[in-house]
């Protein structure tokens, strides 16, 4: 039986709300889909591992014949490794696009993998431009691929993927992308946005809890990705080829969060898919944002760069505000939200995603009004250093 889980209720047993970019408050429904027990290699499990997969396959709209899914257990992060590993060949270069924390992990990653590349750091958040990958490309001939970040969760940007995706093409070259934090809430339709690969994982957009990720990619790219991988566990050509072959994964898979991520999508398409999801997402930033700049909080980013998935706010001059307190007190009254990740200024993060609407992000504003008038900060504006850092982002 499938539960409609469309309708937004609060966390029971007085959980918090997590205002962060995964793991996050989930349904009801999708912590129920997980008591009960599958066998891996039962038919049960197999019909909900294939169900899943098309599912998944379905949110790229047209054009998704040529793809496949490859679910892979691990954290976003070992999907990430399993996709650079089996998608650029041992001789292959790529070229790794970073503004934050995630875009350097991917080039940490290729470190490790010992295969060649390159990296364009923009610091904390400025967004890597089209014509930037042009003109690098067009300087180093042996770059083969271009790795690039949807949204960039550390700051919360939604990067120009399409700009990315057309330098990328028009000189000839592959683009993979990792949209963990963006799939589900912002489309990454092929027939629009061309890529070969991305990855994402069970506890961002779709609303799942966290266990495994997965990877979609152009049939092409599986079918010539055969002992490219570096591991065997995260080789994504030998996974679809034995899930191809059996219906099975090739090692223990996370039964329950399986199940609990079937609900999920369940969930998501109740809400409209893609669409409606990302409609509810823009809402709750709006109504959080428009609320938190009354306070006086500002944004890190202008708002044509700011995602429905999270927001940087800096944290204000007023001596009297610690972030550990704001944090604690926040908690308190029922929202976890999230340290920021600026290495110049002070920052927060609040997330949009995840079993909350727009009535909750008003509680949210109230809350940190309140915690404000706790701690004895009259007003929430930043240093002028902080603004001063914003102008540089003039776009
Ligand atoms: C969450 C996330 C990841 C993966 O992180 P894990 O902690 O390994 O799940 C990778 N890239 C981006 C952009 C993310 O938001």
């Amino acid at each position: 039986m499938t539960i409609p889980n469309n309708k937004i209720e609060p966390p029971r047993l007085g959980e918090p709300y997590l205002l962060t970019p995964g793991p996050l408050t989930t349904s009801y429904a999708v912590k129920q889909a997980m008591l009960r027990d599958w066998g891996s290699w039962d038919d049960d499990f197999r019909a909900m591992t294939r169900e899943m997969r098309t599912r998944l396959l379905n949110l790229l709209g047209e054009g998704q014949s040529d793809f496949d899914c490859v679910p892979m257990q691990g954290s976003g992060s070992f999907a990430v490794e399993a996709m650079l590993g089996t998608f650029i060949p041992k001789d292959g270069k790529a070229l790794v696009l970073a503004n934050g924390a995630y875009g350097l992990r991917s080039a940490q990653t290729m470190k490790y993998l010992g295969r060649d590349h390159v990296l364009l750091d923009k610091g904390d958040y400025l967004p890597p431009r089209g014509a930037e990958v042009a003109q690098i490309l067009a300087d180093d001939p042996g770059i083969t691929h271009v790795v690039a970040i949807h949204c960039e969760t550390s700051s919360g940007i939604l990067n120009p993927i399409e700009e990315i995706s057309e330098a990328t093409y028009a000189a000839g070259r592959k683009l993979l992308v990792d949209s963990m934090s963006a799939f589900g809430a912002v489309d990454l339709k092929p027939d629009e946005i061309r890529y070969e690969a991305m990855v994402s994982s069970a506890n961002k957009c779709i609303e799942g809890v966290p266990g495994f990720g997965f990877i979609i990619a152009r049939k092409s790219e599986l079918d010539t990705a055969q002992g490219n991988a570096h591991s065997l566990s995260l080789d994504v050509h030998a996974q679809w080829a034995h899930m191809e072959k059996t219906g099975q994964w090739r090692f223990t898979p996370p039964t329950h969060v399986v199940a609990a991520f079937l609900e999920a999508l369940h969930g998501h398409e109740a809400e409209g898919g893609v669409q409606g999801r990302g409609a509810r997402y823009t809402r709750n930033r709006d109504v959080m944002v428009a609320g938190m700049r009354e306070l006086g909080f500002e944004t890190l980013l202008k708002d044509r760069w700011l995602s429905p998935i999270i927001v940087t706010f800096f944290c204000p001059a007023d001596e009297n505000f610690v972030f550990d307190q704001f944090y604690k007190l926040m908690k308190d009254k029922g929202f976890i939200i999230y340290p920021g990740k600026l290495t110049v200024v002070e920052s927060f993060r609040i997330g949009c995603i995840g079993q909350m609407d727009e009535h909750v992000m008003r509680q949210v504003v109230t809350a940190a009004r309140d915690t404000l008038a706790e701690m004895g900060v009259a007003n929430a504006t930043p240093p002028a250093r902080a603004l001063e850092e914003r102008a540089i982002l003039a776009v």
